[in-house]
């Protein structure tokens, strides 16, 4: 599904250069569910905000699906962005403004997939939060806002989700329930997953691991 050859993201170029990824190689096949680890620092936001077409890669080739993602415009990438990603974040990003059901419906909107309310509810019962529909984010725990991101990427149907640090603000409870929900869903759905983290509570759920130190992989192994 996805394809790095010899990636490298250097920030500043020209200035005081940041080289957050060194000639990084990897495959990511259909239905994984890897994580990334490394200490702070060692490029694993970049790494999936590339993966995420979030942003470019300074050199080499990045294939998603078969298609050369190093040679598209910002049209034809913000489509796949759209239709074929979903994203949850470290501090959730829920508009604050919009109930649970407002908030995944937007996600559908956006992606201007077609969808019945219907679709929306079994989305929100599959997280475990239909009885959480009307509420705002703020009458929300973070472990159950959490819950509303994975039901927003997940709404639209999307071949990969990408989490950056989704379990950071999290106790180890609601860290614990965040994964087996994510881990569900890759099975229920087969959709590929991939997250950071540098938690190894966290870790124990991968059934990849891939360890990044200052810009390369250093150690890549599966469970
Ligand atoms: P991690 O997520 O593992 O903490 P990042 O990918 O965020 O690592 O960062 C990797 C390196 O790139 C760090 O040295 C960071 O300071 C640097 N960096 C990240 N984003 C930027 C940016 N927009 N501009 C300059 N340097 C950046
Ligand atoms: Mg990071």
């Amino acid at each position: 599904m996805i394809t790095f050859k010899k990636i490298t993201k250097t920030y500043n170029p020209g200035k005081v250069e940041v080289h957050a990824l060194k000639d990084v190689d990897i495959t990511i096949e259909t239905k994984e569910f890897l994580t990334i680890f490394g200490p702070s620092g060692s490029g694993k936001t970049t790494f999936l905000n590339i993966i995420g077409c979030l942003d470019v890669a300074t050199s080499g080739e990045y294939f998603f699906e078969g298609e050369k993602i190093s040679d598209l415009n910002s049209t034809k990438l913000s489509m796949i962005r759209r239709g074929k990603i979903g994203f949850i974040f470290q501090t959730y990003n829920l508009i604050p403004v919009l109930t649970t059901f407002e908030n995944v419906e937007l996600a559908m909107i956006l992606s201007r997939k077609t969808y019945k309310k219907e679709d929306i509810y079994r989305t929100l019962e599959d997280v475990g939060i239909a009885d959480l529909a009307d509420r705002l984010p703020r009458e929300m725990s973070g472990g159950q806002q959490q819950r509303v991101s994975i039901a927003r990427a997940l709404v639209k149907s999307p071949k990969l989700i990408l989490a950056d640090e989704p379990t950071a603000n999290l106790d180890s409870e609601n860290a614990t329930s965040i994964m087996k929900v994510m881990r569900s869903m890759n099975e229920k759905y087969d959709i590929t997953f991939v997250f950071s983290t540098h938690d190894p509570l966290v870790m124990n759920f991968a059934k990849r691991l891939v360890k990044l130190k200052d810009g390369r992989i250093e150690e890549d192994r599966l469970k």
